[in-house]
């Protein structure tokens, strides 16, 4: 009973909704990220989170001399405590990390950890020292059918002793290389730890969440071998790993500084909405019980509410989020969550004026664009689909997002534009991964487009690409 799982997401029409992994790409010729889509991570795409992680992760990006906007913040949905890296381009962070994690300090701590790998390319020297340490095997492999082999030749039981003793060379081969690779992981761990910390006193912040983090998945490790969450299983903790790192952020010139009360409420904000649209109506529930007042506390009830369903489900927890706004009008987040739960209930219509509110509020993120674009074409007027196609042109220069091709792409439809619907559903199934629908798709539209415009190169991109091997 979660939520984004609960409605078909074929359309991104609400504050969540999970897109194909490969909508991780953010490189320049939009190309998939290999790595994210092979691993079919499920993500959540959300303005509010993004922005907030965002706020985190940005000024952490630039004190590592990354800053240039090209490392984006991935959110997974996944409840086990995890954050990550595959590249130079993704910090991954599990919705479980973000929903466990008491204080914004927490997760920038372990942004700032992650930041560290992949300043220190760790990522690119694991795969090329695991490239180097399969040839190797292949080399014990081989060499050990060589000795059985051999042996075999002279015949007698002798080759059975030899055979042996190649596995061993293969086996003793293996342990060794393993040994050196957990080495290599550890070396990274505290490397990762030293270059975080450099980032959070850069910056201003303690390194006081990166610790506690890692010192609770630390006891983990003591407690019990079967409770191991895969945090600790990515990111091993050794101890004397964790008595330097304890010194480091102990004599840090920011060890007490706290995060301001605002970022404290927008971090308690996301857990909520978090909470609200994946967990059972009932944990959640228990989680904010009514004596709870706060303004998160609401939120995530206000959403309960709503999934709960049954009588007046619709109208109290939109009557719920109306009193978010009045106690905080500013906030684009709580217009943008009662325009999602109209649109969930089908009343686009309604919810295209508080969409325009939080998209004003928010300076118009490019998702906020999608969501009201979405909005518009439920309406299905003239004027409506041609505003539609307008803002998902605009919010598709700034982000990569498969759905909104999709609408561009059926908004087209309906206009009567056919070779650049079918160039937008290139591009939507090119992100998904789906190569093959791609190029059908790019082939046909790029038949009857006007040479060398946009769209035709576009198309021809995709008709010319070659995946990665
Ligand atoms: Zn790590």
């Amino acid at each position: 009973m979660e939520s984004a799982l609960r409605t078909p997401t074929l359309f991104l029409r609400k504050g969540i909704s999970i897109l194909a992994a490969a909508a991780t790409a953010v490189s320049t010729m939009l190309l998939p990220t290999s790595e994210a889509s092979a691993q079919g991570l499920p993500l959540i795409r959300d303005a509010e989170i993004e922005s907030l992680l965002s706020d985190y992760a940005s000024p952490i990006f630039r004190a590592a001399g990354l800053g240039s906007g090209r490392i984006a913040m991935r959110i997974v949905r996944n409840d086990a405590f995890n954050a990550f890296v595959v590249d130079g381009r993704n910090v991954f962070v599990h919705t479980g990390a973000l929903l466990q994690s008491e204080t914004p300090n927490q997760v920038i701590g372990v942004i700032a950890h992650e930041t560290g790998h992949i300043a220190g390319g760790h990522m690119a020297a694991l795969r090329s020292r695991i490239a180097r340490d399969q040839t190797k095997i292949l080399l014990a492999q081989v060499l050990g059918i060589l000795l059985i082999g051999g042996a075999a030749a002279t015949g007698g039981d002798t080759g059975r002793d030899i055979g042996s003793a190649g596995q061993a060379v293969m086996q003793g081969g293996s342990e060794l290389i393993m040994r050196s690779l957990l080495a290599e992981r550890r070396s990274q761990e505290a490397a990762a730890d030293q270059a975080g910390l450099k980032y959070l006193n850069a910056t201003g912040q303690s390194g006081l969440g990166m610790l506690e983090t890692f010192e609770r998945f630390a006891q983990q490790e003591y407690i019990s071998d079967t409770h191991k969450d895969t945090f600790a299983r990515s990111h091993p903790v050794a101890s004397d790993r964790l008595a330097r790192l304890r010194e480091l952020v102990r004599k840090s010139p920011n060890y007490s500084r706290k995060d301001t009360s605002e970022l404290q409420l927008r971090h308690d904000l996301m857990r909520a909405k978090l909470s609200g649209y994946l967990e059972n109506p009932r944990t959640v529930f228990n989680r904010y019980p009514k004596s709870d007042t706060s303004l998160p506390a609401r939120y995530a009830r206000a959403l309960a509410r709503f999934f709960l369903g049954g009588n007046q489900a619709v109208e109290q927890a939109v009557a719920e989020t109306d009193a978010l706004i009045r106690d905080k009008p500013s906030y684009p987040y709580f217009w943008e969550t009662k325009a999602d739960l109209l649109m969930r209930a089908g009343r686009a219509a309604q919810a295209i004026a508080p969409l325009r509110r939080a998209m004003q509020l928010a300076n118009s993120p490019p998702l906020m664009k999608v969501e009201l674009a979405t909005a518009l074409q439920s309406v299905g007027d003239e004027k409506s689909i041609a505003e539609s196609v307008s803002l998902l042109r605009k919010a598709l220069i700034d982000d990569v997002n498969p759905t909104g091709h999709r609408l561009l792409a059926g908004a087209y439809y309906k206009q009567g534009k056919l070779p650049q619907a079918d160039a937008e559903t290139a591009q939507a199934y090119f992100l998904e991964g789906n190569l093959k629908q791609a190029q059908i798709f790019a082939k046909r539209a790029q038949r009857q487009l006007r040479k060398g415009s946009p769209e035709w190169l576009r198309s021809d991109d995709i008709i010319n690409y070659k995946p990665e091997t």
